[in-house]
């Protein structure tokens, strides 16, 4: 069975160094567990409970630890969590998250930062400095927000401002003394390299080597401002708190300082260290002015503490800094894991490297050491990234009791991701429950659990069996599907049959054999690719039945359009061989939740269709909002039907094209005869013309509802869904084929056409050929 998408909300600030943690919603946590797990046993009588429901709260466990907020959403929700961590900065956001240091303890810190001497000077007005520049329009001295790079250059070519003394703000020309400044303080450059990677590794390391090609990811200047400020940290006295805030705000600077900022921004979310083309240098002083509200509106007040430390039952973060191999005798013994949750991580060698070097930083070597590999591995490919997940989860395998759930979230998904994670899983014992994907930029939700034996029997790959299943898929989707989502449904059928991974093989033979598998199920005449590219994975991929439309099953359906609702009943699904688009369905669904919800919230909008439509069909955002736009109208944050779309205006409204069809008939010389859906113009006992009238955009069930040929036949929508056709047009190619052959026009024009004092058989003609839904506001959603 597969669950419905929990449906979430993007959070407001993402927080600190959120280029690097997986971009994942707000909210799905939460409303996840409580359907997942039961809650603990009631506490003996007399016991002394703190929770609010008067039951302890559940163990969760997040092996990945790579997800503070996800962690911290959960013990909020009232749960234990027990989170292992390997990474000392992954580390560090989860304990800032969970108990950061006030926002007066960070104001305090900078202060203190900024008024230590520098020689003569205050460290601030000193770092400050580096940043002046002069105003291109009133020649005032001004600080710079950034300076813009050519990689390989000495100096750059732009600078970034806004004066406070005149106005002028953007991106100007790098001026002379711009570039001279760059190059003075790179002369100095080498004696600051060297003691940025001495707290990172020992002269007579044989990883400096890898110490200093990270390090090349700094320019001169932002080195030398974070080496002096890190130097500083150790001399001045600091409280504890302060000194957290302190290092919280160098983080967000060190990060701030490299050069994996490309201008324009294009890939906001590095992978690999790689310098771009152009890139920013941030002012690095700012950056810890702006490091502020990034921790201190991000985080709250939760229970933590560090394994083996307790937590109150009442819930909180449990950390554990090490590996689950390490932990995973205790907690088999100590404590009931209900679930485990996380977000499967991916290969990001730029924030693995980097997280090495800064942790040397701010902290010095021996914070380094048990992750130094980090520095050192310069490559990491998806076999890489399957071995380490199923390392991980073969040592849930034996903690966890039979059938535990386990809810792993898959940001930024890719196929290859995909493949990691459910073999890891697969080959570790894990059960695949349901697998809930949005679009490709959604995070994946799957749903595990820990199955009976580790030693069962694997399947060979069957190419047949998957291409049944991608062939199923497009049928259930009714529309063409991008290779994420076939890719998907193969993986599903693989992992259902024990087929992703064989006892002999390696990861990497495995992924090889599993997409070989899928491309060759795809090598189908039944298959078509709509792509402009020769690679599976790029453009769509449909079916060939939806192309020729079973007449039979046709007048199966039902166009309700005249009925008691506006679009009709949703899931009156046709026979067998046709099924109407997801599209089309959604439409109907949607259409149908406001009639009954008149006042209802994006939120509940998804949280009643997604369960409609599960697993791979979840329709995507861009899909919903279409279909409210052409229907709804929002005040504040509710959406309801309009006047015009409320069922009985819409029935008024489509008799009263009925009656604009015969006029117009009439005065043409047509009699107009009804035939099921169609109203036909006759003359001299041949039909001449068909309409098909609809409220709706269901513009494919019109096409099947029509027995009569494209070029005689006039769909006929109110104007008001013309951009929703056009929307599922433009993302469905074989609909968009068919409508061309049709002519399909608006309300507004036949109202106009029953006025005209002159009109003849021609003017209709010509009419109804310039009548393109194109030229409906466009609407920008492409997915
Ligand atoms: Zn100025």
């Amino acid at each position: 069975m597969d669950y419905g998408y929990i449906p979430g909300w993007n959070p407001a600030n993402p927080g600190p160094l959120s280029r690097f943690t997986p971009p994942l919603e707000e909210g799905v946590i939460s409303h996840w567990l409580p359907l997942h797990i039961q809650p603990s046993p009631a506490p003996a009588p007399g016991a002394s409970v703190d929770s609010d429901q008067g039951r302890p709260g559940s163990w969760l466990l997040d092996p990945f630890g790579f997800s503070p907020r996800l962690d911290l959403e959960a013990a909020r929700a009232g749960n234990r969590v027990l989170v292992t961590v390997n990474n000392p900065i992954t580390r560090f956001l989860l304990e800032m998250a969970c108990n950061p240091p006030a926002e007066a303890d960070f104001k305090a810190a900078l202060a203190d930062l900024s008024v230590a001497k520098k020689g003569d000077e205050r460290l601030g007005v000193h770092l400050q400095s580096l940043y002046l520049t002069t105003c291109e329009k009133c020649g005032g001295e001004v600080q710079a927000e950034s300076f813009l790079w050519r990689k390989g250059e000495h100096a750059p070519y732009a600078r970034v401002y806004t004066c406070p003394h005149c106005g002028d703000s953007g991106e100007r020309v790098a001026t002379i003394q711009d570039m001279e400044h760059a190059r003075k303080i790179a002369s100095t450059d080498a004696l600051h390299r060297s003691r940025a990677f001495e707290r990172v590794a020992a002269l007579d390391d044989e990883d400096r080597v890898y110490a200093e090609e990270a390090i090349a990811h700094y320019l001169p200047r932002p080195l030398y401002v974070l080496t002096t400020l890190i130097n500083r940290l150790d001399s001045l006295n600091l409280t504890t708190e302060r000194r957290r805030a302190l290092n919280a705000l160098i983080l967000v600077a060190c990060d701030a300082g490299n050069t994996l900022w490309d201008h324009p921004s294009e890939r906001p979310r590095p992978k690999q260290l790689n310098i771009p083309g152009q890139f920013r240098e941030h002012n690095i002083w700012l950056q810890l002015e702006r490091g502020i509200s990034q921790w201190t509106e991000t985080a709250s007040g939760i229970p933590f503490e560090a394994w083996p430390g307790k937590i109150p039952e009442s819930g909180g973060v449990c950390i554990y800094e090490g590996r689950l191999k390490h932990l995973a005798h205790e907690v088999k013994k100590e404590i009931p894991i209900a679930a485990v949750i996380g977000s499967l991580p991916r290969p990001n060698q730029a924030f693995w490297t980097l997280s090495a070097l800064w942790a040397g930083w701010l902290w010095g070597r021996e914070a380094v050491e048990p992750y130094k590999l980090a520095l050192r591995r310069r490559r990491y490919d998806w076999a890489w990234n399957a071995t380490a997940l199923n390392s991980a989860f073969n040592h849930l395998f034996e903690l966890l009791p039979l059938g535990t759930p386990c809810f792993g979230l898959l940001a930024e998904p890719e196929p290859q991701f995909l493949t990691s994670a459910l073999s890891a899983a697969s080959a570790a014992g894990f059960d695949l429950q349901s697998l809930a994907l949005r679009t490709s930029h959604d995070p994946i939700q799957v749903v595990w659990r820990r199955g009976e034996h580790l030693k069962r029997e694997a399947n060979p790959p069957g190419v047949d069996a998957v291409r049944a299943a991608l062939h199923a898929h497009l049928v259930e989707r009714g529309e063409p599907a991008g290779y994420l989502h076939l890719h998907a449904a193969g993986l599903i059928a693989l992992a259902e049959s024990h087929a992703l991974k064989q006892k002999d093989q390696e990861f990497d033979q495995a992924l090889r054999s599993t997409q070989s598998t899928i491309q060759s199920a795809l090598e189908d005449p039944r298959f078509i690719h709509y792509s402009t590219g020769e690679h599976v994975d790029t453009g769509l991929w449909g079916l060939q039945e939806n192309v020729i439309l079973s007449r039979a099953a046709a007048k199966n359906l039902s166009d309700l359009n005249i009925d008691s609702s506006v679009v009709g009943p949703p899931a009156a699904l046709p026979q067998n061989d046709i099924t109407e688009s997801l599209a089309d369905r959604v439409e109907v669904a949607i259409v149908t939740f406001l009639q009954k919800h008149p006042k209802a919230i994006f939120l509940e909008i998804e949280a009643d269709l997604y369960p409609r439509f599960p697993g791979l069909l979840t329709p995507s955002r861009g899909m919903i909002y279409s279909v409210l736009l052409s229907y709804a109208e929002k005040e504040g944050a509710v959406w309801k039907l309009r006047t015009e779309d409320a069922a009985p205006a819409r029935r008024r409204d489509l008799d009263h094209m009925v009656a604009i069809v015969e006029a117009i008939g009439r005065r043409l010389g047509y009699s107009t005869r009804r035939q099921d859906k169609n109203y036909l113009w006759e003359a001299d006992g041949r039909v001449e013309r068909a309409f098909y009238i609809l409220a709706s955009a269901l513009v494919g069930r019109a096409i099947a509802g029509t027995p009569y040929p494209p070029e005689q036949t006039v769909i006929v929508i109110p104007g008001g869904r013309a951009a929703l056709a056009a929307y599922k047009a433009q993302r469905d190619p074989e609909l968009a084929r068919r409508m061309k052959a049709y002519r399909v026009v608006k309300y507004r024009l036949m109202r106009t056409l029953v006025e005209l004092p002159m009109l003849t058989r021609e003017t209709f003609e010509e009419q109804i050929a310039g009548d393109p839904l194109e030229r409906s506001k466009a609407q920008m959603m492409m997915f």
